[in-house]
């Protein structure tokens, strides 16, 4: 049964500021912990929330980060202490040469290197990713209903998700995290069924609500994207009602926890996560830079803030000037993020 209306205004404009410290927060370059680094824009799939319809315009191939200019860029970020690197996307098992840059972030030596994907292309590529470095798989999966999954996801199917889990833990990617982005009236009657995979698995299943991120089958004139989000709140009192009182879980041991709180149901092996940017932003704990596919460092999902990197990257990388470029960034982090974002989570590595 899809969850009721909420009827409690989403609090996402406070922009008063918050603490009189945040330049010693998440503005200051040593509290960023995290560099999530987008290798291309493109995608597989057709997600309804990342993705218009039609239209949606990809950066040419030739303006994307060379392996060099990635390697770069996360060098002089591990040089200033960034100690976790995330590969992203748009899709990053679309790109061709996406074990090459494992490989070489790897030998930077992060303290932790993760992927976010939808899984599709596991079958062919979780042991070469895994013995290229990455430690950790975070997999998208919004449904688990084979109709439905293709519905949402423009065509994805759910056989090869499945296939693509197998051969993750056959490559050894035991905890794997599973993103659920909760949609009002399409997939939010499964969060008890999609929660249920902790119970077996050690798994961390996390909740994310729908964020309102450039062009998407949700930002079109006459449709409010507001209308998509599901409070996580609501989600967690569902699975408490069906399971019983969720046990929040100490947040060091879930390796690179983030922006999520995690609980586990009762005797459960893996854990639920949630991810609630919309109704509790978390921006003054924020801890994570974005680098673009095509070279922009950006501060925050939704607010415009970036600086591109391309002219400290060519003709030869200059690390003074990336560091430069990562001090500049963090300045610009707002305190509380806007209600809408310019650029959609396939173009800024979400
Ligand atoms: N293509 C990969 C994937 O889908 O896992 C990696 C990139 S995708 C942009 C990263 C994560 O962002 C996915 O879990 C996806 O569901 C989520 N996401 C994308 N657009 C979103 C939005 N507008 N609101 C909330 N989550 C979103
Ligand atoms: Fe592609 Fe990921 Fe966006 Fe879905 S969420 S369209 S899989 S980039």
């Amino acid at each position: 049964m899809p969850l009721a209306p909420v009827t409690i205004p989403l609090q996402v404009l406070d922009t008063a500021p918050q603490r009189p410290v945040f330049a010693q927060g998440p503005r200051s370059l040593s509290s960023v912990r995290l560099l999530r680094i987008s290798v291309t824009d493109r995608c597989n799939l057709r997600c309804v929330y990342c993705m218009p319809e039609e239209g949606m315009h990809f950066a040419d191939r030739s303006d994307l980060l060379s392996p060099d200019d990635i390697e770069s860029v996360a060098r002089v970020a591990v040089d200033v202490g960034v100690e976790s690197l995330k590969i992203t996307g748009g899709e990053p098992t679309v790109r061709p040469d996406i074990v090459e840059i494992a490989m070489r972030l790897k030998a930077l030596g992060p303290s932790d290197l993760s992927m976010t994907t939808n899984g599709l292309q596991l079958r062919r590529l979780a042991a070469p990713l895994r013995d290229a470095g990455v430690e950790r798989l975070t997999l998208s999966l919004d449904s688990l209903q084979p109709d439905r999954y293709a519905a949402i996801t423009g065509g994805g199917r759910l056989d090869l998700f499945w296939e693509g889990v197998e051969a993750a833990e056959r490559a050894g990617f035991d905890r794997l995290k599973i993103n659920m982005v909760v949609m009002r009236g399409r997939n939010d009657d499964e969060v008890e069924a999609m929660a249920s995979l902790s119970l077996e698995r050690r798994w961390t299943v996390r909740f994310i609500e729908y964020m309102p991120l450039g062009d998407s089958r949700f930002t079109v004139p006459g449709v409010d994207p507001n209308d998509a989000i599901v409070e996580n709140a609501q989600v967690a009192r569902r699975l408490a009602d069906r399971f019983g009182e969720l046990e929040p879980v100490a947040r060091p041991t879930e390796a690179g926890v983030g922006p999520a709180s995690v609980f586990r149901l009762p005797g459960a092996r893996g854990r639920v996560g949630f991810i609630s940017a919309m109704s509790r932003p978390f921006c003054e704990t924020c801890n994570r830079l974005r680098l673009t596919a095509t070279g922009e460092l950006r501060s925050c999902l939704f607010d415009g803030g970036e600086v591109s990197v391309l002219s400290a990257l060519r003709p030869v990388a200059d690390d003074n000037a990336l560091r430069t470029a990562f001090a500049e960034c963090v300045r610009l982090k707002p305190e509380v993020h806007s209600a809408r974002g310019n650029r959609a989570m396939s173009q800024l590595g979400g």
